[in-house]
């Protein structure tokens, strides 16, 4: 069979322990066989960040920038044991935290759903995508304890020196207060990030925030994501025959829990925080959970939720062949070489990247899993738990069928 040729490069990052394992297996095993793959590497492992002062993963988010489609690898965020562990001579930010900064992105995160594996919520009938905006809010908010009684005041002193200045709360005795702040050119982003993602994936995109409590702060992310609307995304929403769709947080969840799914439901950071750990639960496995960083001029950066695995690396290098499920790696790979497929006019790319998935998820429907998703299973076939590689070689055996 001829390989898939490529014309524009892949920005591939490389990653940390067990994913960085199955990150070679899922190339020799179901990519390289069938396509010309053309990308450009940077190792974002983190012995290399070390060599490079970190300087690899700024290269690589500005080469994100240059080509507008990555994959990246589950990569290590030192804490101080990896400090000792890998002898850093710096506590070297999250690499994801880079990316974002320099993209301005929103992630997008959504499960991969399969028969046989059905969500606690019997209802869902299709993946729920949640858009967290990653930015501001109470990550970026100033805090103080505060030890007695006395007056807290908001005060903002304009650049033209202007002050406004509002009492928070006359306090009797010791409390708490925090001050958070975003910006709206960030909201903007985000706004325009999540229009583009549902005409991308022709999906209604639901927003909810406290606007009825919040008057200024939220109302203004309501008002932001409304001017948008109108002014650039409307027309191609009808077109298309997709709906926005604005609620109050709180009908938002209700109305979240009831759906058949099949839609994207942008949040606010802290909301976005919390229900996708919830929402993924729901739906199933971690290890199924496919992630997108959209930034709002077009540029793609793909890879799975969850993190290096590193329980079933310390396994690995005991010699033990693990049963690490490697879809939502795959997944990363495969949405990656179908934007850059669709980006560059190569049908055949795109082709190959929806046979890879289908691929993937008819190895588990016929009972074929690795053990993560053995306790989940309610097929009919009984489940057969394989190792990582097993798996790759089954749904290798099924696309070449597929493809040939
Ligand atoms: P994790 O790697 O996601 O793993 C947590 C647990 O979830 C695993 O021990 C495993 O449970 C299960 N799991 C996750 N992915 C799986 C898969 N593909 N197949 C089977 N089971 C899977 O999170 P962590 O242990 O908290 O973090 C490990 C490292 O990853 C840390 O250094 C962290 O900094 C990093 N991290 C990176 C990213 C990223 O790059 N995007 C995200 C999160 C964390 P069992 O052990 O019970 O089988
Ligand atoms: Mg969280």
């Amino acid at each position: 069979m001829e390989k898939i040729k490529m014309t524009t490069p892949l920005v591939e990052m490389d990653g940390d322990e067990m994913t960085r394992i199955l990150w070679q297996q899922i190339k020799d095993e179901v990519i390289l066989p069938f396509v010309d793959l053309n990308t450009e590497y940077y190792d974002l492992g983190l012995v290399h960040r070390e060599e490079t002062k970190d300087q690899v993963t700024v290269d690589a988010a500005n080469a994100n920038k240059k080509y507008g489609v990555a994959v990246k690898c589950a990569t290590i965020t030192p804490n101080a044991q990896r400090v000792q562990e890998y002898n850093l001579t710096q506590m070297w930010k999250s690499p994801n935290g880079t990316i974002r900064a320099i993209l301005d992105g929103t992630v997008f995160r959504a499960p991969v759903m399969v028969k046989g594996i059905s969500p606690v919520v019997r209802t869902w009938q299709q993946p729920i995508t949640i858009a967290r905006h990653a930015f501001g809010d109470v990550y970026r908010a100033a805090e103080y304890r505060v030890p007695g009684a006395g007056k807290a005041e908001l005060v903002f002193t304009g650049a033209d020196g202007s002050v406004f200045r509002e009492t928070i709360n006359d306090f009797d005795g010791p409390g708490v207060l925090q001050g958070q702040f975003n910006k709206d050119s960030s909201i903007a982003s985000f706004a325009r990030s999540c229009f583009q993602f549902a005409v991308d994936t022709k999906q209604d995109l639901w927003f909810s925030t406290k606007d009825t409590i919040s008057k200024k702060y939220d109302h203004t992310f309501k008002d932001i994501f409304q001017e948008i609307y109108d002014a650039e995304y409307k027309e191609k929403f009808e077109a298309l025959g997709i709906e926005y769709f604005y609620t109050l947080i709180d009908d938002a969840v209700a109305r979240v829990i009831r759906s058949k799914g099949g839609f994207i439901w942008a949040c606010k950071n802290y909301d976005g925080d919390v229900m996708s750990d919830m929402v993924s639960t729901a739906f199933g496995s971690l290890a199924m959970m496919t992630s997108v960083l959209v930034s709002p001029d077009g540029n793609y950066e793909y890879e799975a939720a969850h993190g290096t695995v590193t329980r079933h690396y310390y396994k690995y290098l005991k010699g033990e062949e693990t049963s690490t499920n490697p879809v939502a790696t795959l997944f990363a790979w495969s949405g990656a070489l179908r934007k850059r497929g669709e980006l560059d006019g190569i049908d055949a790319l795109a082709r190959y990247a929806d046979a890879l998935e289908k691929a993937t998820i008819d190895t588990i429907e016929s009972g074929v899993m690795t053990g993560d998703l053995c306790g989940m299973w309610e097929g009919e076939a009984p489940a057969r738990k394989v190792t990582s590689l097993e798996f790759l070689r089954e749904i290798r055996a099924r696309l070449e069928q597929a493809l040939a």
